[in-house]
This record gives structure tokens, sequence and C-alpha cells, in this order.
């Protein structure tokens, strides 16, 4: 799932001792330890450890690895093998029971969320999973707090959820567009300036509780280019089968660029604790991004001790009697 690494000088800045990998290589030959080992190291130059230093100017938007067309056909490996491993994990966490796993998704418009959710959980039995995609709030929803709606859709132990946007979009859009919060039905004295500082605080309280129950989350920010988003928009106009993906608003939201970094840089700054990390994952090449996702996940379920659940002499003598009478059987 990792490229190799070549040196450990580091060449985005912010990634504290980890290693830089400058080069693809092929891990077909490793083992599932050695995956994960790579998995970990690559993944930990993504994550954003140290909050309150976080520049999110001194995150590429691009891969740190020099890519070729030659590099396509090991990407697709990589990607692959994560695949598979993250069914393996997913199908311990659901048999044992007890952990649960929330992704969040978080971008700008055509960072490549989606593709990213399809292509790495791909694999992934569907029994274990569920994706809950947040919109414009209903009015069910605006009835309620920020964190209803998806309190209501965590997932259940042994499963993984994907919330494709979630509460963070309001220390976002709502921060960006503060007309939205001024007609929400949110009593008029919290409409103070330091609610953002509030929320973060809510939220940091609210990932700490979660963990403490048995959710683990990872937060992914798809840091796509402002020049990469255009280039996007533009072919999904050129494109009749990309038309449906674009609206007219995301050109709009586009003029908010520069706020929406500074609501990014802010949130994540306030909300990258040990219990709940955020990735900065680079987003102008898809591949790329969805491999350091992948190794990321990994990281995490495997931080997470999962094993089968063992099966007690009791339970043994229950499988031998079992099978007896279906031996047995005429
Ligand atoms: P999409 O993910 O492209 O289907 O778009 C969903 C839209 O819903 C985005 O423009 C989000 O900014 C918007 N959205 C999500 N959550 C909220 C919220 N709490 N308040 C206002 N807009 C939201
Ligand atoms: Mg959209």
């Amino acid at each position: 799932m990792a490229p190799k690494k070549k040196s450990a000088k580091s060449k985005s800045p912010g990634k504290g001792e980890s290693e830089t990998f400058t080069k693809l290589e092929d891990l077909s030959k490793l083992s599932e330890k050695e995956l994960n080992e790579r998995a970990r190291k690559f993944s930990k130059q993504y994550c954003v450890t140290d909050g309150d230093k976080f520049q999110l100017r001194k995150y590429r938007t691009d891969p740190d690895v020099d890519l070729g067309p030659e590099d396509k056909p090991l990407m697709k490996q990589m990607l692959q093998l994560g695949v598979e491993e993250l069914a393996s994990l997913q199908d311990k966490m659901y048999a044992q029971d007890k952990w649960s796993l929330l992704l969040i998704f978080q971008a700008m418009d055509a960072a490549g969320k989606d593709g990213a959710i399809k292509h790495v959980m791909s694999g992934v039995n569907p029994q274990g999973c569920q994706v809950t995609a947040f919109k414009v709030p209903s009015s069910e929803e605006l009835d309620h707090d920020y964190l209803w709606r998806c309190q209501k859709n965590l997932p259940e132990r042994g499963r993984i959820g994907i919330f494709n946007r979630s509460y963070y979009e309001d220390v976002l859009v709502v921060r960006v567009h503060e007309s939205i919060l001024q007609v929400s039905k949110l009593p008029e004295k919290f409409m103070t300036p330091d609610i953002w500082k509030k929320r973060f605080k809510e939220i940091r309280n609210y990932e700490k509780y979660l963990y403490r129950n048995g959710t683990k989350i990872v937060k992914f920010f798809l840091n796509v280019s402002n020049k990469e988003q255009k280039k996007r928009f533009i072919e999904r106009i050129d494109n009749p089968e990309k038309n449906w993906k674009f609206s007219t608003a995301d050109v709009k939201e586009r003029g908010y660029w520069s706020d929406y970094m500074k609501a990014y840089e802010d949130m994540i700054r306030n909300t990258s604790t040990r219990e709940a990390s955020w990735y900065v994952v680079p987003a102008d090449n898809k591949s790329y991004a969805r491999i350091v996702i992948i190794s990321a996940i990994i990281n995490a379920m495997t931080e997470l001790g999962l094993e089968y659940p063992v099966v007690g002499k009791e339970k043994i003598a229950e499988l031998k009697a079992a099978r007896q009478i279906l031996m047995d059987e005429k």
C-alpha cells in the first residue's frame, strides 16, 4: 500500500519525524505484517499530530512521489493490496463486535470524495459498512442540534461508517456563509463571535466520548488545488457523462476559496486529537489520494488489535456435537 522510502528528508513540511517516500515499489512479495507497517509509515506523513502549529499552506496538493505513466500499474496493485487487507480487517472487526470505525470525508467540490469512497471500500462486505451523505439540512434536521443527524447515523459495533461530509459542515460552509447561521433556529443569544471556538470544543468532546465508547474516528481532508478543481469542473461541463455531477452553485462556491481554506485550517488546528486524527490528503492525483486513504484506514484498524473471538471449550464441544448430529443424518 505504500511507496518505497527513499530518504528521511521530508519534502512536505509539518511531518515531524515521519519518512518521505519518493518512489513506487512492487509490494506484492511483502508479508501482511510488512504491508501494514508500510501503510503506517506512509500514512503518517499526512497525519496532523500537532494541531496547534498546523498550517495548510505547508501541505502539498500533489503527491510527494514523482509519478510517471509507468507507475499506474503499481498504484493499481497497491490499492488492490490495501482493499484486500481492509476486507480482512473488517471481517475481524465484524466478528469481534466491539469496535466501530467512523471515516469522515471533507473537501471542496470535485476533490474526489465520492470516487475515493467507491474505490477504497470496493472490497468490503456491504453488510459491515454504511455510507451517509450529509447535504443541506432538512427542516427536520434543522429542528435539532447540529450533531443530531450524525449521531443517528453512527456505525454499529463491528461496522464501518462513512460520512460523506459531516458535522464539520457546521464549522465550514456555515462559517463561510454566516447567513446560514442567521436563518437557522439557533437562539440568538448563542450566535456570538466565539461560536466556532465553542463548536470546536463541542466536537472535540464529542469525538473523545465516541472513542471511549468504542468508535474509532479517522478524518480525511482531501486537499485539492484551486487549479485542479477548475480543471475538473471544466471536464464535468465538457463530458456529457459527467454533466450530472456539475452544478452552477459549485462555481459560485469556488469564489469563496480563500475563506474556505481559512475555515479548513482553523478546523484542523482545533480538532486534531490523538483520538480522532485528521489526514491532509494530497488530492490532485486521485489514485495517489486513494492509496493514502486506504493506508491510513489500515493503520487505524491495526491499532485496534482486532482478532476473531476465541472459541472456548464449551463452544468446541457444542460444535463437535452438532457435527455428529449432521454426520448421523440418514
Ligand atoms: P454535495 O455533497 O455536492 O451533494 O453537496 C451537498 C451540499 O450540502 C454542499 O454544498 C454542502 O456545503 C451542503 N451542506 C452540508 N451540510 C450543510 C449544513 N450543515 N449547512 C448548510 N449546507 C450544508
Ligand atoms: Mg456538489
